[in-house]
């Protein structure tokens, strides 16, 4: 049986390649990080998220292995971010938005491979995707290229890297969910998955929890008006 190592933050994207693993047959764990967060939102969700999978799709539950949480504390106390203090969150045209943490997802990639390397696996998913993203370069193909081949040389054993969601829009996403967990999973996303950056969920919008206000949950709601469109606005 495959195994793979999702890297597992408790948002929308990541939980959508957990659920995409598991389907496929792989035997599956999963790792996250307090890597100094300006909220734990995200956090509390992971749990919640998996106990929902296993109840809910208990034909993959004896393929969902256990979840592993690791401290990075360096990031929040290095990155420079919004997402790391209490600075404004801003959108810049021309630059990259004040939510961009520098080297967090090359940090995870490097810590989930010395985790999977003592699991004996050799394959990381992870929900980047340079589709609709905010422009993060650590969220495109060529960074995901390059830190494979780096894990690959760097720890002496071939890795892969599995980035599904690197081509799809928001909108595809939520039709990927669909398509994989049908309307169980989109409704288990949407009550259980966390997008804010605020990490604001005391709303609970059509399309889940949030701020509204936030340029994650703006992307989160846009994306679901416009699967919902496609769909023809017919209710799941
Ligand atoms: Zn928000």
């Amino acid at each position: 049986m495959p195994k793979s190592l999702v890297i597992f933050s408790g948002g929308q994207d990541s939980t959508t390649c957990l659920f995409m693993a598991l389907k496929r047959g792989d035997e599956v764990r999963t790792i996250g990080f307090s890597y100094g967060q300006r909220h734990g939102a995200e956090l509390r969700c992971r749990q919640r998220i998996l106990n929902a999978i296993r109840a809910q799709f208990p034909d993959l539950a004896s393929r969902l292995g256990e979840d592993t949480l690791a401290e990075l504390p360096a990031i929040g106390a290095l990155a420079p971010s919004a997402l790391t203090s209490s600075a404004p969150i801003e959108e810049r045209p021309g630059s990259l938005p004040t939510s961009f943490v520098p080297g967090r997802n090359l940090a995870f990639i490097c810590h989930a491979a010395a985790h999977a390397y003592g699991l004996g696996i050799h394959n990381l998913i992870l929900g980047v995707g340079q589709a609709d993203s905010s422009g993060y370069p650590d969220c495109t193909a060529p960074a995901m290229a390059a830190m494979q081949e780096a894990i690959s040389l760097g720890i002496g054993t071939p890795f892969t890297i599995e980035a599904p969601l690197m081509s799809l829009s928001k909108a595809q996403t939520w039709e990927l969910a669909e398509a994989v967990g049908g309307a169980a999973l989109v409704r288990l996303i949407l009550e259980e998955t966390h997008t804010c950056y605020l990490g604001d969920r005391s709303a609970r919008h059509d399309w889940g929890y949030g701020c509204g206000a936030c340029p994650a949950c703006r992307l989160r709601e846009r994306g679901w008006r416009e699967y919902l469109s496609r769909r023809g606005g017919s209710p799941l």
